[in-house]
């Protein structure tokens, strides 16, 4: 078994859905992102049933994976979307998205993000500063619009995840803090150019506890019946993503667990009347892809065995940046384990911060095929050029069929609108 239901072994090698990944690999060629369709409708589906028919709201938090067919599949399925830039909105427009389920997170929007939101009529920006509310007033007033506001507060709970992955503490750069969020509210009112309508936070990501949401479900819990005293009644409460998911043998935290614990903390302070809000990413699309990679050399020695293969850091960050863990598997693995090493898994790239994996068992040959699980979130989103090396092709399975959701990028095409200069 892996850690992924929808790539699993069949006849001794490893598959996306109905599909060997070693038939994807040659037709396609490494490295290679592969995503499973079915996997997202999965994901989908555990966090639908455990709505139970109440007023929630999903919204894909779509920096994990933007890739149009994937936020195609999630808008069929009835998804909103949290957007954090202008960019992304003109995503979720150019497959006909509806705007009225957006949500718009960032500690940064610039004016002309704020102005193409308003035009497309956003469910609500998330406010994250004192200073953004005031831009967003003023903008709302030029475009003679009434922005709909939630605050970000930042509730200052541990979401005991990696650090860079926390947000919900007060030294992080999110949010407002808690203390000062009645005081924003209040000016929030004053300006006739915003409607407040909801409040959220998100406090991190990968978190398998369900601790960590209740902290700060009750300290927004208090926020919302301070608000109601002062006159100030939301719509909404919004908690934001950060749900794990399985990259080796993690004990998952599941939405029917979290929203049957949030919805008895709503009802019990007779809050029930709130619309309820997620804002998911990794947990929809995490396990539905891996990263396919070819082994090009191997290099032994006394100190070490580096598999050097043809996916890099630029193709997959997380390792060197949260000293992440992907589980890799051979897409064919040998049975006879007496050769097996443990190998340093490690791309191309000038840096001794490209790697992928460390210290991983393996009977490997040169031209093995690797797959990199758990790639199907922060892996293109997060991909760039360096080294001018073109970003891969992503692949979306189907059962026996395969199509090519944006092909490889050519060389030529990473500088063709360059220019020198006499
Ligand atoms: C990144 C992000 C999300 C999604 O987080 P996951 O951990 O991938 O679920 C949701 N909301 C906001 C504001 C984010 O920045």
């Amino acid at each position: 078994m892996t850690v992924a239901p929808h790539f699993q072994f069949k006849n001794g090698a490893l598959h996306a859905e109905d599909i060997p990944l070693s038939d994807l690999a040659r037709q396609f060629g490494t490295p290679l992102y592969v995503y499973s369709r079915q996997a997202l409708r999965d994901a989908w589906e555990a966090y639908r049933s455990a709505a139970q028919g109440r007023n929630v709201l999903v919204c894909f938090g779509m920096k994990a994976n933007s890739n149009l067919a994937v936020l195609n599949e999630f808008k069929n399925l009835g998804s909103g979307f949290d957007i954090v830039s202008g960019g992304e909105l003109a995503r979720v427009l150019a497959v006909g998205g509806d705007a009225s389920r957006i949500v718009f997170s960032g500690v940064g929007k610039q004016a002309w993000e704020m102005q193409a939101a308003l035009k497309a009529g956003v469910k609500c920006f998330n406010v994250e500063s004192e200073a953004e509310l005031l831009r967003l007033a003023e903008v709302a007033k030029q475009a003679g619009t009434i922005a709909p506001v939630s605050l970000r507060v930042n509730p200052d709970v541990d979401a005991q995840t990696h650090p860079y992955i926390s947000t919900g503490l007060k030294e992080n750069k999110f949010g407002i803090a808690i203390e000062s969020a009645v005081a924003v509210y209040q000016l929030a009112a004053t300006l006739p150019s915003l409607e407040i309508v909801g409040v959220d936070c998100h406090i991190g990501s990968q978190i398998t506890e369900v601790s960590p949401y209740l902290d700060a479900l009750e300290k927004l819990i208090k926020l919302i019946e301070t608000l109601a005293d002062l006159g100030i009644h939301l719509k909404h409460l919004d908690l934001g993503g950060g749900i794990g998911i399985r990259y080796t043998d993690e004990t998952l935290l599941s939405p029917t667990v979290l929203l049957d614990k949030i919805f008895q903390a709503l009802d019990a302070h007779k809050l029930s009347h709130l619309q309820l809000v997620l804002e998911p990413g990794r947990s929809l699309v995490g396990n539905a892809g891996v990263l396919l990679t070819t082994v090009e050399y191997l290099k032994h020695s006394d100190a070490k065995n580096f598999a050097i293969v043809d996916a890099a850091m630029n193709d997959l960050l997380r390792p060197t940046l949260y000293d992440a863990w992907h589980s890799v598997e051979a897409v064919v693995p040998r049975s006879n384990t007496s050769e097996s090493k443990a190998y340093d898994i490690v791309g191309p790239i000038c840096e001794s911060g490209d790697w992928l994996a460390r210290d991983r068992e393996f009977d490997l040959q040169q031209g093995d095929l690797l797959a990199i699980m758990s790639a199907g979130a922060y892996a293109f989103t997060m991909a760039s050029q360096y080294n001018t090396r073109p970003r891969a092709a992503e692949i979306m399975v189907d059962g026996v069929h395969a199509h090519v959701v944006r092909p490889r990028e050519t060389v030529e095409s990473l500088f063709a609108s360059e220019t020198v200069i006499d």
